[in-house]
């Protein structure tokens, strides 16, 4: 059992035992590699949204493998190029990597963008410090580690705690802060045991440069995962929006209130429904022309949108006729709502000269829904009463009449 136990721990270092110029040379080309890649596919999508994001990822890939090809050649050029610059570039590297991936959380603010600046500025002159001062390399390690951890540290927090993030970016944010925890182990040792020193080969600095890779790894697959994250994440909300006036298009509305329905159903509450179609609308077109006309468009959307309650919602149904969903709303408010947004439509100018009106016919339908397909019923209902206000006289609103026959 000793000899199998021993033999185990035997194979578990060797696993991690890597020579520390082999792993240097590693994130040397690891680094180069990744700035390739995202170079070509950067040349190639000229076109993507998230281009300058590319570019901080691409320049931070760049000083950081420079600065690893100077730690490579320790020994055969100057210390003040290997140890002082080498490390000063990494910082920088570091640094410019921890700004790509706070950038994408889309929190940077330009507090978060100069305390960065700062704890990388002081890092290099802290290090370059103790170095030209004399302090022993065990020192050296203990100080290099505690600025990879203030670098990484805040980027690390934004994705663990930031409530907007994904899923993914959760888990990117606990391997990072699993890293600087890591680290912290690393500083301490390096405080404490003299013997330790950047480029030495033993355990802790073998563990150490494995997570320098695997941070590596980390950091620049999980950018690009990120970047199409974020990518895909914009064209879902420009497939679901109205490009004019940018409210949910027809097909997002209806998925939406379907999900509204069975809600309702499960429930037993009300749900109120309406039917909005601008009056008159061809003539603004035709006197005015085409772009007055979808200023009015634009502009209907906006005063529909900003008077109904966070919880119901609204869609642009076809040309200039939207539809409005109120869950648990029954018939009385219903009225209430659309005939608010009839009234601020029809006393609400618009345009340059602000003497352009026009006013809503609105048909509303209110019942508990009793099946999923009733959907289909609240909209046939409620745009045969929007029907009936633009037979009474329009800029009103009428409630569902089964009475009422359109031809
Ligand atoms: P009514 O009071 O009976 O509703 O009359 P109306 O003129 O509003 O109705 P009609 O259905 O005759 O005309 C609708 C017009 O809406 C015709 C179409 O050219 C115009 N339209 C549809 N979509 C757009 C758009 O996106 N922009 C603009 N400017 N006009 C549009
Ligand atoms: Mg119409
Ligand atoms: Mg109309």
């Amino acid at each position: 059992m000793e000899v199998f136990l021993l033999q185990f721990f035997d194979s578990l270092y060797n696993l991690i035992n890597i020579d520390v110029k082999t792993t240097i040379l590693i994130l040397f080309w690891g680094n180069l590699f990744f700035l390739m890649m995202a170079f070509a596919f950067l040349i190639s999508n000229t076109h993507i949204s998230e281009k300058e994001l590319f570019k901080k990822f691409i320049f931070s890939k760049l000083v950081q493998a420079l600065g690893w090809i100077a730690f490579a050649f320790r020994g055969q050029i100057p210390e003040i190029v290997s140890v002082n610059l080498g490390n000063s570039l990494l910082y920088f590297g570091f640094y410019l990597e921890s700004m790509a991936l706070i950038t994408i959380t889309k929190d940077i603010t330009s507090i978060i963008n100069r305390i960065q600046f700062g704890i990388m500025l002081a890092g290099v002159v802290t290090f370059n410090f103790i170095v030209i001062c004399g302090a022993s390399p065990s020192y050296w390690v203990g100080v290099a580690s505690v600025i990879i951890i203030s670098i990484y540290l805040i980027p690390a927090i934004a994705y663990v705690f930031n409530k907007n993030g994904s899923q993914f970016k959760r888990f990117l944010g606990s391997l990072q802060l699993m890293i600087c925890i890591a680290m912290v182990f690393r500083a301490t040792i390096g405080f404490m045991n003299k013997s330790v020193s950047l480029l030495s080969n033993n355990f802790v600095q073998s563990v150490t440069f494995l997570i320098f890779i695997f941070l590596m790894m980390i950091n620049s697959s999980g950018l690009m995962l990120m970047i199409y994250e974020s990518v895909n994440d914009q064209l879902k909300k420009l497939a679901n929006m109205d490009p004019l006036t940018h409210i949910k298009n027809r097909r997002n509305f209806m998925e939406t209130a379907s999900t509204y329905f069975s809600f309702c159903k499960r429930q037993n509450l009300p749900l109120s429904f309406l039917f909005i179609d601008i009056d008159y609308f061809k003539k603004i077109n035709d006197q005015f022309g085409h772009q007055v006309g979808d200023e009015a468009l634009i502009q209907t959307a906006e005063i529909i949108s900003k008077n109904i309650r966070e919880s119901d919602i609204c869609g642009r149904y076809g040309g200039e006729e939207f539809v409005v969903l109120l869950p648990d709303t029954d018939c009385q408010t219903g009225i209430e709502v659309g005939n608010r947004i009839r009234k601020i439509i029809e006393n609400t100018p618009f345009h340059e000269k602000d003497t352009i009106k026009f006013t809503v016919s609105i048909g509303l339908f209110s019942d508990i829904p009793k099946t999923d397909g009733d959907l289909d019923k609240f909209i046939a209902n409620s745009d045969n009463a929007m029907y009936k206000a633009k037979r009474t006289g329009r800029n009103r609103l009428c409630v569902y009449d089964p009475t009422f026959v359109t031809d």
